[in-house]
């Protein structure tokens, strides 16, 4: 006896969508995103989409009738609730876009919960282009089958960021010049991972974080990292140790 295919097929298109979502929802599609599906995956009345909003979880849609450059989709049911993410945040020192691409994208697929832009002495990159990591964030998350999106804060100069430092969060501080094996730190959530721009830290950064109560200083191996593969190899061991791998 043949299975019977899985329905919605793996196939089916998955949007994020900027409006609330519900039984009675018929959330109207338009933009790059109509584009899409209308003329790139040539999607038509009566296929299936898989659509979240960040608010009410992930839902399953029909295209209810389409024109040019808009589609109207008829919510079928909720496939899935909107997700609990570990509480880790990913604080990083910027660095040049292409990296700084892929930072935000792994780091969103390895389910991180904030992503905070940390600019330091040694940042070279002068601003954050914060709406094109938020289509980053956005794709990564269509992809890796996120339905709640990492939130993107707003760049904040080292210093104030660890005065506004919340106590009860441990930040990991991952330097290039020394510190403990991460997997012998108790970094439990909440909890957060600090890395550098491609300079590494200053000796009055280094004495300012070691200065502070909720730093922890962890050493990734004798080897010097890039900063995304700092970025990316930390979240992946918390993850393991600490986050929803396990
Ligand atoms: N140019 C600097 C290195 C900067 S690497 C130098 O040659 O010393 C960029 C960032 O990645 C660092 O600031 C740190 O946050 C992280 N990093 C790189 N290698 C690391 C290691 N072995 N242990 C901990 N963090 C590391």
């Amino acid at each position: 006896m043949p299975a019977t295919p899985a329905w919605p097929p793996a196939s089916t298109p998955r949007l994020f969508v900027d409006q609330l979502l519900g039984p009675d929802a018929a959330p109207v599609i338009d933009g790059p995103a109509a584009h899409y599906l209308l003329n790139v995956m040539r999607q038509r009345v009566g296929a299936p989409l898989l659509l979240f909003d960040n608010r009410s979880g992930e839902w399953l849609g029909t295209i209810a009738d389409a024109g040019k450059r808009s589609l109207t989709v008829r919510i079928e049911k909720q496939t899935r609730a909107r997700e609990a993410v570990p509480d880790l945040w990913l604080c990083f020192a910027p660095v040049k876009k292409a990296r700084l691409d892929w930072i935000i994208e792994k780091a969103t697929e390895l389910g991180v919960a904030r992503l905070q832009p940390v600019i330091t002495e040694r940042t070279i990159v002068d601003r954050v282009k914060g709406e094109r990591l938020e289509a980053q964030i956005i794709e990564a998350c269509e992809q890796c089958g996120r339905t709640a999106l990492p939130e993107l804060a707003e760049p904040v100069k080292l210093p104030h960021l660890l005065k506004a430092w919340p106590a009860d969060r441990a930040l990991l501080f991952a330097d290039e010049d020394g510190g403990a094996p991460f997997a012998t730190i108790a970094a439990a959530p909440p909890a957060a991972i600090l890395t550098g721009p491609e300079g590494g830290f200053t000796p009055n950064e280094r004495a300012l974080l070691l200065a502070h109560a909720a730093v922890r200083r962890v050493a990734l191996g004798p080897r010097i990292l890039r900063a995304e593969t700092a970025a990316i190899t930390s979240i992946g061991l918390w993850m393991g140790l600490h986050g929803d791998w396990r």
